[in-house]
């Protein structure tokens, strides 16, 4: 009896992990985040276009992940890099809410 019960409960822990594996991979599938090493562009002169990127969000993870950002930057020829203030912000708003995310990730899978 004890070992039917036993073998009962294992079961359905079984099913249970199979109907969690399956919403999972289902929720995955909608991701739209960019994963390394694929990259966005973010081009000084042209914050909007990283702006526009990093203003989509992740059906699967709420935070879209950009994979490598790739800053591009024109040097003039004194040697000088030509100034982005706003897309510098916007990288540096990106990396914290990347950071945050990072950390929201590994608090779900301890508690998982
Ligand atoms: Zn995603």
């Amino acid at each position: 009896m004890s070992g039917n019960l036993s073998s009962l409960w294992k079961r359905l822990a079984k099913v249970e992990q199979r109907m969690a594996d399956q919403a999972r991979r289902a929720e995955l599938a909608n991701c739209n985040c960019i994963r390394s090493p694929w990259m966005t562009v973010a081009m000084t002169g042209q914050p909007e276009k990283f702006e526009a990127e990093m203003n989509h969000r992740c059906p699967s993870h709420g935070f879209r992940r950009l994979g490598r950002i790739m800053h591009i930057c024109f040097i003039d020829p004194d040697g000088t890099a030509e100034p982005d203030p706003r897309l510098d912000e916007l990288i540096a708003t990106y990396d914290a809410g990347l950071a945050q995310a990072d950390r929201e990730q590994a608090n779900d899978s301890q508690e998982s």
